[in-house]
């Protein structure tokens, strides 16, 4: 069934905020077996809300509006919406009488401006917000389906889990979606549809989508299924995906690879420490995102001069001297050295040249030394990383942990990071 998203505010044009109301929307709405065939962003201008309103009622089973239901000036969902339909909004005593319990509740008196959220379309239904004060509307016109929600994202997750998906559940038909994600480290997106294009190609109920990332390729498969319908030829496709790139996926989960290499270094029982030159900390940073993380990680360095190396990471002076400090002899001894230093099973390091200044035709801009050290071996793997600055800083933390996990694996299944 068709549904539409319309997301308002005037913040949302600006460079400075992104509608991410719409991405949760979709992924619950494709669940509950809607098909999202449009997202509209809209100013705060009752004209032009109305007139995507309008738009949508035409094409659409289901519009859901996110956003401006507040009770300033600029929120002007409600009144477009009355002013398309034809019809009165009435103020509501009941909602009223609660949003000033809610104020009460927190020690204030209700400003008289929010009684505009007191106000209903005639006709429609209230929906509960538990987590704000604006409540949501929910009415039906004319055989389309209408959901008018505020724009503050844990209100409308709330909202939507316990007013509208109970609602949708009537209606949807009992289409469903289904997906599988694949993340994949160490191939290019041409790669990777090099290997898997030839396959999936014959599968034409499937959707494929690769997209590549800053730091990996994701490869993302749906398909729509209808009531009593099972997806066995997703599953066979993921299965044969799976078989083609092997332990190039890190993940089917959709989780970071820091949670991958978290979960692979506490199951081993291991321990790692971090010297970080050219990253300075974000590899440390990604890492301790995950919650417990300190059960295996020790701490890291941001040993960026040549002194830091030295003092705190012990490289010898000689080996900065004769190689320099983006090289491989020094990625080694950063990982030996902050290893030895934290007491750590594990070492991992990274040294490169993130620029803009600093390439040369030996030493390259993006070039990235990432070094691994534990008590058996000590390597180090080299790479050149493409973009600029802040390109190269995030996909050489990310290459880190790759390699890193690449270390963690058993060595027959170990390829290239
Ligand atoms: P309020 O009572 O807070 O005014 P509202 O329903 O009027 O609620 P808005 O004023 O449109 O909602 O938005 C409130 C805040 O919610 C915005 O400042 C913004 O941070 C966030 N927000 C609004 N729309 C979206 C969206 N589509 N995606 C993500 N965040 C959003
Ligand atoms: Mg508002």
């Amino acid at each position: 069934m068709k549904a539409e998203i319309i997301a308002v505010g005037s913040e949302l044009l600006t460079p400075y905020f992104q509608d991410t109301n719409s991405l949760f929307l979709t992924e619950k709405l494709n669940e509950a077996g809607f098909e999202v065939r449009f997202k509209t962003i809209v100013g705060d201008r009752e004209e032009d809300i109305a007139e995507v309103f309008r738009n949508a009622l035409g094409r659409s089973r289901l519009v859901i509006f996110s956003g401006g239901l507040g009770p300033t000036e600029d929120d002007l969902t409600r009144a477009a919406v009355a002013r398309v339909l034809g019809c009165h909004l009435v103020l509501d005593t009941s909602i009223l009488e609660g949003i000033e319990r809610k104020f009460a509740s927190r020690g204030y008196s209700m400003p008289d401006i929010n009684k505009r959220q007191a106000q209903v379309l005639v006709g429609a239904e209230v929906l509960e917000n538990s987590r704000g004060t604006a409540p949501g509307l929910w009415l039906e016109e004319k055989g389309v389906f209408i959901a008018l929600l505020p724009g503050p994202p844990r209100e409308i997750k709330h909202m939507f889990q316990t007013e509208v998906l109970p609602r949708l559940q009537a209606l949807g038909g009992g289409r469903r979606v289904v997906r599988k994600t694949f993340s994949i480290a160490g191939m290019t997106e041409s790669e990777v549809d090099a290997r898997v294009a030839p396959i999936y190609k014959t599968y034409d109920r499937v959707q494929t989508t690769i997209l590549a990332g800053t730091s990996h390729i994701s490869l993302h498969l749906s398909r729509w299924l209808d009531p009593g319908e099972e997806p066995s030829d997703l599953i066979e496709l993921a299965s044969r995906i799976q078989e083609a790139l092997g332990s190039a996926i890190f993940t089917t989960e959709n989780e970071p690879i820091e949670a991958v290499v978290g979960r692979m270094l506490r199951q081993a029982g291991s321990s790692l420490a971090v010297a970080e030159s050219c990253t300075s900390g974000m590899v440390g940073a990604y890492l301790t995102r995950i919650p417990g993380s300190s059960s295996y990680f020790s701490g890291g360095v941001l040993c960026y001069s040549n002194k830091a190396k030295t003092d705190l990471c012990r490289v010898p002076e000689e080996t900065l001297e004769r190689h320099g400090a983006v090289s491989g002899e020094t990625a080694e001894a950063l990982a030996r050295g902050v290893r030895q230093v934290l007491g750590s099973a594990i070492g991992l390091s990274v040294t490169g040249i993130a620029g803009p200044d600093g390439g040369s035709a030996e030493k390259p801009l993006g070039l990235v030394f990432v070094g691994l050290s534990d008590d058996n071996r000590d390597l180090h793997i080299r790479r050149i990383l493409p973009g600029d600055r802040n390109a190269v800083r995030e996909r050489a933390a990310f290459f880190a942990l790759a390699c890193l996990r690449r270390f963690l694996m058993p060595e027959s299944a170990a390829g290239k990071p």
